[in-house]
């Protein structure tokens, strides 16, 4: 029960736990979908492009992680209910309905896109509200997400070079 440290953010961390439940909601998604696409996946460099996903997939949900643990330090609660998930979500969810490698890989650019500019505007928030450990953590997460939309544009540079 961290009650100091939950002591020293104040009256923001209900507002900063809202932030996070939201973008805990965009992970849970992003996951999924790169998850699920990985395994529909076809098309050029299909093999590239089922390990990249992959990849990605097992980082949104280690931000899952972090995110919810982060979530109960401030005394809030990680959303308990899977069905809150597309309703919370500020990104949402694109269904990989073409499995095509170059199109699975338009919308998850997407995805880090949407997912880029939601953790910087956590981040001016946070730091407002002088919450340093958030800062940090959601520090790493936006350096993780812009590595993300680089390697995906990599690879659909490279399929497009073919
Ligand atoms: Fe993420
Ligand atoms: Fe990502
Ligand atoms: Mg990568």
């Amino acid at each position: 029960m961290g009650t100091r440290g939950r002591e020293i953010v104040g009256a923001g961390a209900k507002e900063i736990v809202d932030l996070l439940n939201k973008a805990l909601a965009d992970e849970w998604l992003a996951y999924y979908q790169y998850w699920v696409g990985a395994l529909v996946a076809k098309g050029p460099m299909r093999p590239n492009v089922q390990a990249e996903l992959t990849e990605h997939a097992n980082d949104e949900l280690k931000h899952a992680g972090m995110l919810a643990e982060r979530i109960i330090q401030l005394g809030g609660t990680p959303i308990l209910n899977p069905s809150q998930w597309a309703k919370l979500s500020g990104c949402g969810y694109d269904e990989p309905k073409d499995p095509h490698t170059l199109k699975l890989l338009e919308q998850n650019i997407k995805g880090e896109q949407c997912a880029i500019v939601t953790y910087n505007t956590i981040l001016k928030k946070v730091m407002v509200e002088k919450d340093p450990i958030t800062f940090n953590l959601v520090r790493k997460i936006l350096e993780d997400e812009v590595e993300h939309e680089q390697d995906l544009q990599d690879l659909e540079e490279d399929i497009k070079l073919r």
